[in-house]
């Protein structure tokens, strides 16, 4: 499998100016598979931020807040969780905890931690990464431990491993729950901390069954985000033991993320949890229905369907997304030969048919 981790953008923001950033927001495309990151709060969902009670979370007074807080410790099985901005802040503040400056940690080839967080291990926390190549961002203990540095000042000290679930550039692949748990009974065993992007967790938990909570329960600190296919307009559930929790309160101060009266997004937050975790099926169906629909179309190889995503190779990526485009239908490009599909709560099947019917269209005029 190609990666080419340079890229990630839609058609229109390709060059990262701001301008073409705002043009893109300007003009939506039709329908936009670039990431479940593009839905917008729904009708009720806002009906329930606008009624949220509310009070000053960065003093623990956010009634909303703390509700919130309680329910992700419910559903992850932890001791305490604080509500947070994004997932990277989680992801930040966790290795800021876990780790000291000139200390490494041990994440897959593919990990977002690694690529699409400018940097932010090296800025924040003087942190070290070290690579394993997974299958499909799935890797083993003994890949891990090849990965471990010997105990000597020669070294960077590996102090932690971080796993994603699902494994985002690899296809939206589910981490199976046998293989997290070996590799984190390992980790401890030699004494690194675990940490589970969980950004898509309940996309894992919706297509293989598995209780959140069991996953959780093998790391150190956990996340889930609520701006991916759960629908929110903002913010992540940072979670783990009371200490762990305790220590990451510094850390989101110290880096700015603590709010006031945030119940209003907490607000959009819980809404997701009571209402748009069961309906990630959905996407998953839809996911498959449009790989399905494209599977036969010239010039083009689909990729095995996991959860929500669809990556698919071209000749062109970034002229094949463009092409799309202009028939309103809105891809990433993840690689030159590469494009990325994501199905989720604003996107339905009859869409899916459009967009595979543009797909279809654009690889046919252009293998004529
Ligand atoms: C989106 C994403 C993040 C970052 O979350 P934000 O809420 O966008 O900051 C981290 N890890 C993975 C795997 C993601 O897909």
């Amino acid at each position: 499998m190609q990666f080419l981790f340079a890229y990630h953008t839609s058609a229109m923001t390709s060059n990262h100016t701001s301008s073409d950033r705002f043009r893109t927001s300007i003009v939506p495309p039709r329908i936009d598979l670039f990431s479940d990151t593009v839905t917008r709060p729904t009708q009720t969902m806002r009906a329930a931020m606008a009624e949220a009670e509310v009070g000053d979370e960065q003093r623990g007074e956010d009634p909303t807040v703390n509700r919130l807080r309680e329910r992700v410790c419910e559903l992850l099985g932890t001791e305490d969780a604080l509500f947070l901005p994004s997932g990277t802040m989680c992801n930040q503040i966790s290795l800021r905890v876990h780790c000291a400056p000139g200390d490494e940690i041990i994440t897959d080839v593919s990990a977002h931690v690694r690529h699409y967080e400018s940097g932010g291990p090296a800025a924040l926390s003087g942190v070290n990464i070290t690579t394993v190549t997974g299958t499909d961002g799935v890797f083993s203990a003994a890949q891990m431990l090849q990965a471990l540095r010997p105990d000597d000042n020669h070294f960077p000290p590996s102090r932690a491993v971080v796993l994603e679930q699902t494994a985002n550039l690899p296809g939206g692949v589910v981490w199976p729950l046998e293989a997290m748990r070996d590799v984190c009974a390992t980790a401890e065993k030699h004494g690194l901390r675990s940490h589970l992007d969980g950004a898509r967790l309940f996309n894992a938990v919706v297509a293989d069954g598995v209780p959140a909570a069991d996953y959780c329960a093998l790391f150190d600190s956990v996340w889930i985000d609520f701006t991916k296919g759960l629908g929110a307009p903002v913010g992540a559930a940072l979670a783990g033991s009371a200490d762990f929790i305790r220590r990451a309160w510094r850390f989101k101060h110290q880096f700015g993320g603590a709010m006031r009266q945030s119940g209003v997004i907490a607000a959009a937050a819980l809404y997701a949890l009571d209402h748009h975790i069961d309906r990630l099926a959905e996407d998953h169906r839809n996911a498959r229905r449009f790989a399905e629909a494209i599977a036969g179309v010239p010039g083009l190889t689909v990729e095995p369907v996991h959860t929500n995503m669809v990556f698919f190779q071209v000749a062109d990526a970034s002229g094949f997304a463009k092409a799309t485009l202009a028939h309103g239908v809105q891809f990433s490009v993840v690689g030159p030969n590469r494009l990325r599909a994501v199905t989720h709560l604003d996107v339905t099947a009859s869409q899916v048919d459009e967009a595979a019917e543009v797909v279809r269209r654009v690889a046919v005029s252009w293998s004529a």
